[in-house]
């Protein structure tokens, strides 16, 4: 039988038609790598790459078995590998709960072609990129774990709104995707709550000081992780102190009456309704201030005058009453006012 030659180079075919070289060059096992991101839980190790969490594997410093596991499950070949190796390589970064990075990972997989003395060795290498995604799954958000990054701890049960803030806290985490409150503690005079990520902790504490009258005070004290590889990790405590007034509130402050806007700090900022509502800020600490008006006090007027001046009904005698710091508005339409000493104010400013 005539030696046959191989399509590509010439040399003596071997198997279909090719050359042994020839044949590696075109044989490849691995068809193709399916997308996916993994998801690993800084408190348990427990992994996710598609639907649910899967127990952990190992907790080792690059989850790598895991990682290989997962790449394993999600590349399509034509056939069981000799080998399958890889290795990844990590760009420095914190073990946080939320942190993503982007891994590279080189694989190396190994097929036996043939069988006996014909038998070759194809060896196949490639590069793929990984998102890697620190978590908290779902077994350790429902306080099987004692992880957290920081607290919210909100203080005075005094103030009407203390229980508003306390559901706005709950809610904001709930719709927060990966991040949990793994703890809750009640005291005397107020509630903490331990939190998975500390930069959330950090954007609710902005949250509450833009909705609720409240001290903010950030501290961040150092927080080390029993992990072999763990640096050190600051953790944030956010604790807001709610006013005894809210936003909405009618201060008398500095002989002005202002509609509080919102608090940061020593100043409550607004208008002043008494003088045409022009922009007030107050340091409610330094200075004797009075509620004059809660933000419920508030109630519905008609405007039933515009000229000379703005008038509506009072909201009890039904009689036009003049409102002090008119706004643009038309007849017919509706306001909210206050009233502080028989005269109306509009708070819809
Ligand atoms: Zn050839
Ligand atoms: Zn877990």
């Amino acid at each position: 039988m005539p030696q046959t030659k191989c399509l590509k180079c010439g040399n003596p075919a071997l198997i279909e038609q090719l050359c042994k070289d020839c044949y590696l060059d075109s044989y490849h096992n691995v068809i193709g790598f399916k997308n996916f991101n993994l998801s690993v839980c800084v408190m348990c190790g427990s992994y996710n790459y598609g639907k649910e969490f899967r127990p952990a594997m190992e907790f080792d410093k690059d989850f790598l078995k895991t990682i290989k596991k997962a790449f394993f499950e999600n590349t399509r070949l034509h056939k069981k590998p000799e080998s399958y190796n890889l290795d990844a390589e990590f760009p420095q970064h914190e073990k946080k709960q939320g942190n993503q990075v982007n891994v590279m990972v080189a694989i190396h997989v190994k097929t036996k072609i043939g069988e006996g003395k014909y038998s070759l060795t194809k060896e196949e290498d490639y590069n793929i990129p990984l998102r890697f995604r620190y978590t908290v799954c779902e077994r350790c958000s429902r306080g099987y774990s004692k992880y957290f990054e920081g607290r919210i701890q909100l203080r005075n049960r005094k103030n009407l709104h203390f229980n508003d803030v306390v559901s706005f806290v709950r809610a904001k985490v709930k719709e927060r995707k990966g991040v949990f409150i793994t703890k809750e503690e009640e005291l005397r005079d107020g509630i903490d709550f331990y939190v998975t990520s500390q930069k959330f902790i950090q954007t609710i504490g902005s949250g509450l000081t833009r909705r609720f009258a409240g001290d903010l005070k950030v501290t961040s004290s150092l927080h080390t992780r029993d992990w072999k590889t763990s640096k050190d990790l600051y953790r944030v405590d956010v604790v807001f102190r709610l006013g005894d007034f809210n936003v909405g509130d009618i201060l008398k402050i500095n002989h002005k009456f202002v509609l509080v806007k919102s608090v940061a700090g020593m100043m409550a900022s607004g208008v002043n309704i008494r003088q045409n509502n022009c922009p007030a800020q107050e340091n409610y600490k330094t200075h004797d201030y009075e509620i004059i008006a809660k933000a419920d006090d508030a109630v519905e007027a008609i405007i039933v005058k515009k000229t000379p001046q703005v008038e509506v009904l009072h909201p009890e005698t039904y009689q036009p009453i003049k409102v002090e710091n008119p706004k643009n508005a038309k007849i017919d339409e509706k306001i909210k006012i206050v009233l502080i000493n028989e005269k109306a104010y509009t708070v819809s400013v």
